[in-house]
């Protein structure tokens, strides 16, 4: 049985091809979607999926998300007492489904079909294969994202060359492609983006709207400032979601042992949100551009990804295109449901090919720089992209900078590959020291020049005009794949991390729900979480589904209650 498996940033989902139609594979928990997040237990059992999701405020250390951003790179994470890399944690992720799916289908599941972002370079796509091999999978294709949504549009029973617009939006990257059938060849004509604009970011701009408005004496200044992010992040996505269905919807922060609320309309948001709209444009007109094809020749404009979903994100979209675009397969579900559907045709012999685009910087490359805190001071260790990931290469950018001290002697350019906003979350490629001429702070000027080429060559250049100095360091991507031994040796290290019995799913989802509960109540309610945690356990140690089960559903029932219906 082949699966095809949509492995995102935020969220993963399984499908199989069966009866003439693709179909989702539910989870443990009944999910379509699994988070694609990973967490390690004090026992060191691997957590993965929602009940990891809701670790991240409890055990940062111990939780990873978003790893996919990472993938291709050799940086690690440090989950426990094991380094993971953006591979392994996929391969984890990867291997959840795996389960599910043989759960589901009662048979073993072997090969499948797993898509990846149009923009991944070969170090990606072999990074991401390796993944599905860890995991124990035949990877028998990887196809782009846009080109497994289009499938599940059915681009292959069109006539030839109706291009079919993408338009993707995540939880923290943007996607446009457009794609076109020619030849019984499928074939992304372009792509574009921003890996900065997603569902966060709209949580983001509905925290800076609603804060103000709940908490005008600024008393949540008292919280934990890592626990009042996640809790805003949480009230932000349970409001943002609820005004999908409705003009307007309560945002609520527990805290404090009180609760801090108010109610957000759609319009306030639509106009809060103005800016991050605006950034959906862009994308959309270069990937135009690129591929030379005029908007009324589009045969379909479809959407996918969770964030389409916001009806302020379709009324721009609608009035971008000037018609309606087409949501018909869910926007969730649409890239593992086409993945599927190549896993059919595989299966039949008759997979689709595909021409991949691999001319772009598949990583944003910047420096390391100092930004003014506004209140005279620097915070150092920001990132500053010079070439951002998804430029066509060959591409040669420069930016400038200034000194920040008087008569400062020189500055170290700091090079590094990422996406993270600190520069230690990114992965460093190196260094130059540049001599600089005496003057005030601001006074004396630096350019910065990346060149990258198609053979992952970074070339630098810092000139110094005031005093005509430059340097130069050429960076060689070396791509330091494991082999296939190595492989083996991390199956066997993965291979050996515990799992939880399937079983006990809802159980570490019900409790790492309460456990983050526990840390956002204060007084009284927390006192409660506390007696209801204390009690399921109690349940769990008899070992009996028919104590468990009617324990569980209370509870649940107890933290809906609590806190509102859970979103997912
Ligand atoms: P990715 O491709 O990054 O893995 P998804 O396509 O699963 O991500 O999208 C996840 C995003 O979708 C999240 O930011 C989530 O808030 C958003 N989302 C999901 N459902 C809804 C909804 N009903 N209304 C608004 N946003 C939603
Ligand atoms: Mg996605």
């Amino acid at each position: 049985m082949i699966v095809g498996i949509d492995l995102g940033t935020t969220n993963s989902a399984i499908a199989i091809w069966r009866d003439g139609q693709a179909e989702l594979i539910p989870n443990a928990l009944g999910d379509m979607l699994t988070p694609s997040a990973v967490s390690i237990a004090a026992d060191g059992a691997v957590i993965v999926g929602l009940a990891a999701r809701d670790r991240q405020s409890t055990h940062p250390a111990d939780t990873a998300t978003a790893f996919k951003r990472y993938m291709g790179t050799q940086q690690s994470v440090k989950l426990g007492k094991t380094s993971f890399t953006a591979e392994d944690l996929s391969a984890i992720v990867l291997s959840s489904l795996k389960a599910d799916a043989e759960t589901f289908l009662g048979e073993p599941v072997t090969s499948a079909v797993i898509t990846v972002p149009a923009y991944f370079n070969d170090r990606q796509r072999k990074a991401t294969r390796r993944a599905g091999e860890l995991a124990g999978l035949k990877v028998e294709r990887l196809i782009n994202e846009p080109t497994a949504a289009a499938l599940a549009y059915g681009i292959q029973t069109r006539e030839e060359k109706e291009p079919f617009l993408v338009f993707d939006l995540g939880g923290g990257t943007f996607d446009v492609s457009i794609v076109e059938m020619f030849d019984g060849v499928m074939e992304v004509r372009a792509s574009a983006g921003d890996n900065r604009l997603g569902g966060e970011d709209f949580n983001e701009t509905l925290i800076d709207l609603a804060k103000p408005r709940i908490d005008p004496q600024g008393a949540l200044a008292k919280v934990d400032p890592v626990l009042l992010r996640e809790l805003l992040r949480v009230a932000a996505e349970s409001c943002r979601r609820a005004l999908s269905e409705a003009e307007e919807a309560p945002f609520t922060v527990t805290a404090l042992g009180q609760d801090f609320t108010t109610t957000i309309t759609s319009s306030e948001f639509e106009a809060q949100a103005a800016p991050l709209l605006t950034r959906l444009r862009e994308p959309v007109l270069r990937s135009l551009r690129d591929s030379d094809i005029r908007v009324d020749t589009l045969s379909e404009v479809i959407l996918v990804g969770g964030s389409t979903r916001m009806p302020i994100v379709r009324r721009t979209i609608t009035r971008m295109f000037g018609r309606f675009p087409n949501a018909a397969v869910h926007p969730d579900h649409a890239v593992a449901l086409g993945a599927a559907v190549q896993a059919g045709l595989k299966s039949r012999d008759a997979a689709l090919d595909e021409i991949r685009m691999t001319d772009v910087c598949p990583f944003t490359l910047g420096i390391d720089h100092s930004v003014a805190d506004g209140r005279g001071g620097f915070r150092h260790g920001i990132f500053s992209p010079i070439i951002e990931r998804n430029t066509p290469i060959p591409a040669s950018r420069v930016s400038y900078y200034q000194t920040i001290s008087d008569n400062q002697r020189s500055i170290d350019i700091h090079i590094y590959q990422g996406e993270a906003r600190e520069v230690l979350g990114n992965v460093k490629l190196g260094s130059l020291r540049v001599p600089l001429p005496s003057g005030k702070a601001g006074d004396v000027g630096v350019e910065v020049r990346f060149s990258y080429d198609t053979s992952g060559l970074l070339e630098v250049d810092v000139n110094v005009p005031r005093a005509g100095t430059q340097r130069n360091l050429v960076i060689v991507d070396d791509d330091d794949a494991p082999d296939q031994a190595d492989v083996a040796a991390r199956r066997a290290v993965l291979a050996a991390i515990k799992r939880h019995p399937r079983d006990d799913s809802h159980n570490q989802a019900i409790l790492a729900r309460a456990a983050r509960c526990y840390e956002g109540f204060i007084g009284d309610r927390r006192d409660m979480v506390g007696t209801w945690i204390a009690q399921f356990e109690a349940a769990l140690a008899t070992q009996d589904p028919r104590i468990i089960d009617p324990a569980r559903a209370q509870f649940d029932a107890a933290l809906n209650e609590l806190e509102g219906d859970r979103y997912l």
